[in-house]
């Protein structure tokens, strides 16, 4: 079966699959407090742009782009260290609890879950922040433990996030699946998790889409997921999805997860999609 993932975070890895890679003794026991980190853009260029408005070209507008947006990398290097603190039950929404938070999955090699949210949330940050967006992470490195999943949702209201997107990778233990997919709250449960949060869903999916990256062979579809189970979109106030970026099993994406280059094919993809949500 597979690792159905979420900001709740991928459960334990699913049976029979392999642990994740060892990780280093988090600096602390604890779990970080969220909002971990503010980045803020660079002011506004004084002059308008040269290029007349009228011209119609296949790229994004120039412009910076205004609002705050929280990025949530899944999982975290210290947690599979410190089951006592991430298996705490803390409030899920509809009424359920779940685990604070999980270990991720990974490659068959053994390259992390977390490692990679960590690296690709940094670089959809560094795109995001060089078009005038704010960004806050919800959490400060890729050592430490949690944030809970309710934290992590707290991040995002507590920002007033005009998007909130968290990041993971799936673990099925079907090699020949693969694929992305996008979830969103579903039913909503606030106005936010309405239409607000379906348009986002849709404009990451198609800017994953855009990218050449392939639809789900194997969750949702279209390359969206309504999910009524993950605690960080149940929780938010704001407009959030969790994209999976795929398989971490299937040959061809770990690959592309385990270096510099696809991680920066994904940080591309996402940053374009909350580039469309936010114009
Ligand atoms: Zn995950």
């Amino acid at each position: 079966m597979t690792c159905l993932l979420a900001l709740a975070g991928c459960g334990a890895p699913a049976a029979g699959s392999p642990t994740p890679a060892p990780v280093p003794p988090p600096s602390s026991s604890s779990v970080a407090p969220p909002p971990s980190s503010v980045t803020t853009p660079p002011p506004a260029p004084a002059s308008t742009p040269a290029t007349p408005r009228a011209t119609v070209t296949a790229t994004r507008p120039a412009s910076p782009v205004s609002g705050v947006v929280v990025l949530d990398p899944g999982h975290n290097g210290g947690n599979a260290a410190n089951p006592a603190a991430i298996n705490r039950q803390v409030p899920a929404g509809r009424g359920r609890t779940k685990p604070c938070n999980t270990t991720g999955t990974a490659t068959n090699a053994g390259f992390p879950e977390h490692a990679f949210t960590w690296s690709v949330a940094l670089r959809v940050r560094d795109i995001l922040v060089a078009r005038g967006v704010k960004v806050v992470l919800t959490r400060p490195n890729d050592t430490g433990v949690g944030p809970c999943v309710d934290a992590r949702a707290a991040a995002g209201n507590n920002a007033d996030a005009a998007a909130v997107v968290s990041i993971h990778a799936d673990g099925s233990t079907n090699a020949s699946a693969r694929g992305f997919h996008v979830a969103y709250s579903a039913p909503p449960l606030n106005a936010q998790q309405g239409e607000p949060s379906l348009r986002l869903a849709r404009t990451v999916r198609d800017g994953m889409r855009a990218a050449g990256f392939p639809l789900s062979t194997y969750i949702g579809a279209q390359g969206l997921s309504p999910r009524a189970d993950l605690a960080g979109l149940n929780l938010s106030t704001r407009p959030a999805v969790l994209v999976e970026c795929g398989n971490m099993r299937n040959a061809t994406e770990a690959a592309a997860f385990s270096s510099a280059t696809g991680q920066q094919s994904y940080a591309k993809a996402i940053a374009a999609g909350i580039l469309a949500y936010l114009a």
